[in-house]
């Protein structure tokens, strides 16, 4: 199975494995990681960006959403 990483290409390897219960089963998770720890560290910031802007498109969302409620109540 290939895994490449999507910035330098090298194999990806496994990280930090963990479990997670769901409802009776037990599901294993495996984060793969790139074997080179400057490279990783660029993906995790990327992630963790990605992460903050989902959450503020989001939230942008979510207030738009209420000043339209606003609207439509006050009408
Ligand atoms: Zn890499």
């Amino acid at each position: 199975m290939s895994n490449p990483c999507i910035k330098c290409g090298k194999q990806r390897i496994d990280g930090k494995s963990w479990k997670e219960k769901s409802g009776n089963s037990t599901i294993f998770y495996t984060k793969t990681i790139c074997p080179d720890s400057a490279c990783q560290k660029l993906l995790d910031q990327e992630t963790a960006d990605r992460i903050a802007k989902n959450e503020l498109i989001l939230k942008n969302k979510a207030e738009a959403k209420l000043a339209r409620e606003k609207l439509l109540a006050s009408n």
